[in-house]
């Protein structure tokens, strides 16, 4: 049956001779996989949808319950052209496009996870194409991400006595610490500790307000992907690509 969504290319692998296989994060179908038929010619009216960072609208045909789908036509809302221009755009698409995949794999079958991660890629994608500050974009896709798998760093007070003077952020204790609980923590500013907690409390709809508060360096934002390697377990090469181009720029 054909069916038709919205949704946006994590993955392009080959797949058979001409072929290619899609990994589309959809709003209501969650992670689907596509194949792209004859999609390696260069004369293919699909090859252009099938990049990924692609948001675009797919008819294809309904296999269910097989998980493997016939891509029948694509036509191609946002390439994101303005992040494809931009190394590090790129590297924190990356990151996004990835933790997505990963995630969603994980969670397969949670009928909640799927739908709110694809509103927050679209909306994190969306402005980093078109604003220059890649770390709000980071930041509001990590800490959202950690908020819709239930792993929240607890930002209001010391998370274990709950004393409101906190000087430190603790992974393994799960966020803020105040200086009778720190011990090995590491200690820091009570601006970047602000501009944590702003970043944990933010929505995509706050891209702007946040822009107010620059600048948010990258070890503030690369503590959030600290929290989700922690207890997401997630391990991402294309993070590890982003901090060493971040390192050496
Ligand atoms: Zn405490």
């Amino acid at each position: 049956m054909n069916e038709k969504t919205e949704g946006i290319v994590l993955k392009q692998s080959d797949y058979k001779d001409n072929d290619y296989l899609l990994s589309v994060i959809t709003p209501g179908y969650g992670l689907i996989s596509l194949v792209a038929r004859g999609a390696k010619k260069n004369s293919s009216k699909n090859s252009y949808a099938c990049s990924p960072l692609t948001l675009a609208d797919f008819l294809f045909d309904d296999h269910y319950p097989s998980t493997l789908h016939a891509l029948h036509s694509a036509t191609v809302t946002d390439t994101y052209k303005n992040i494809r221009e931009d190394l590090l755009k790129v590297a924190a698409a990356n990151v996004m496009l990835d933790m997505t995949g990963l995630i969603l794999k994980e969670t397969e079958g949670d009928a909640e996870i799927g739908p709110a991660t694809y509103q927050l890629l679209k909306a994190c994608l969306s402005y980093l194409n078109v604003s220059v500050h890649v770390n709000i974009a980071l930041g509001i896709f990590l800490s959202n991400m950690l908020e819709i798998m239930g792993i929240s760093p607890q930002v209001d007070g010391c998370c274990v006595c709950g004393n409101p003077k906190i000087v430190g952020i603790s992974i393994s204790d799960g966020g803020f610490v105040c200086a009778d609980c720190k011990s090995d923590s590491i200690i820091y500013s009570v601006e970047t500790l602000r501009k944590f907690r702003l970043l944990n409390k933010a929505k995509p709809i706050n891209f702007t307000v946040l822009e107010t508060y620059e600048p948010y360096e990258f070890p503030i934002i690369a503590i959030l992907y600290q929290y989700l390697k922690e207890y997401g377990d997630i391990n991402l090469t294309s993070w590890t690509f982003l901090s060493d181009l971040v390192i050496h720029k």
